[in-house]
């Protein structure tokens, strides 16, 4: 079933898309970030996505979450500047200019939370990541998905697909939907599983085979997208991102694995074992 324009992510692929840091450099070379998410009670998605931003190497990052969150993410996250986006869940999503967005880990899908999504996707016309809750939202507001930037990146699990472009009857239907989907909308679908595929605009496919079971767990798809949002911020193009990234996470995911079991292993896990993975980089690189 497999096209002549699919792709396995190889360790080949990988050394050509990673680009080293230059010594000469300094934070604005590499970005501003803002993970936008949280709600009373899911504060720890956006800890992880942010976290993840910031060991994924961008320049600044921001959280952007509602007021009660800020104790928890100024102290469990002291490196990433906060920006109060409501009380108890969000109900602004502020627009900062040269900063790439990263929306939706426990988010919630409260009105006033959709309805500051929607008007922010009115206003805001640069790639950006959308993940979990921004996605559910979306789903209700199916006519809006032409809101989403063009070049932007979606990163829905099988059921948050299901929920926003249909059930298929299998695997490859739901391949070949995502392939029309990416096309009609000019977005990147990171179409998360087991095996995650990436579907371009041009209907390209990246198959991703780093990752285990270690990940089956609430939050690793929140670390997936802090990685992906700050690849992003650190201008790797959006197909970049999305293919550096997915395979980061697994094989950050993979060494986690290998010191604590996959049954132990947590997300928070997989952001430190990023580290480990850009060392191995890097060394490939000279
Ligand atoms: P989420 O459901 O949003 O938390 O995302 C889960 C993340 O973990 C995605 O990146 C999945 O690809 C990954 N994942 C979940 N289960 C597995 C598995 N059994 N093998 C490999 N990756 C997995
Ligand atoms: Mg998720």
């Amino acid at each position: 079933t497999a096209q002549s324009d699919d792709f396995v992510i190889d360790d080949e692929l990988i050394t050509k898309i990673f680009k080293p840091r230059d010594h000469f450099s300094h934070k604005g070379n590499y970005g501003k970030c803002i993970i936008s998410g949280g709600s009373y009670g899911k504060m720890g998605a956006v800890v992880l996505a942010g976290k993840a931003a910031l060991h994924a190497g961008s320049g600044l990052t921001f959280v952007l979450a509602p007021g009660c969150g800020y104790n928890i993410l100024q102290t469990s996250c002291p490196e990433a500047m906060f920006i109060n986006g409501g009380e108890k869940v969000i109900s602004r999503i502020k627009i900062q200019q040269n900063s790439v967005y990263g929306i939706g880990s426990g988010m919630g899908t409260e009105d006033v939370t959709a309805k500051s999504l929607l008007m922010f996707l009115e206003t805001y016309h640069d790639p950006l990541v959308l993940d979990a809750d921004a996605l559910n939202i979306l789903s209700k507001e199916k006519h809006r998905l032409n809101l989403i930037p063009k070049k932007s990146i979606i990163t829905p699990h099988p059921k948050e697909f299901e929920r926003l472009f249909g059930t298929t009857e299998n695997s490859f239907e739901r391949l070949n939907l995502a392939r029309e989907k990416a096309k009609e909308l000019n977005i990147i679908i990171v179409l998360k599983d087991h095996h995650t595929q990436i579907i371009t605009p041009k209907e390209k496919v990246y198959y991703n085979v780093t990752g285990n079971s270690g990940l089956a767990k609430g939050g690793s798809g929140d670390v997936l997208t802090g990685i992906i949002t700050s690849l992003l911020a650190q201008k790797y193009s959006s197909e970049e991102a999305a293919v550096l990234g997915v395979w980061l996470h697994g094989k950050s995911a993979d060494s986690a694995a290998e010191k604590y079991s996959k049954e132990s292993m947590q997300p928070g896990n997989v952001v430190q074992e990023l580290g480990n993975v850009f060392l191995e980089l890097n060394k490939r690189k000279f």
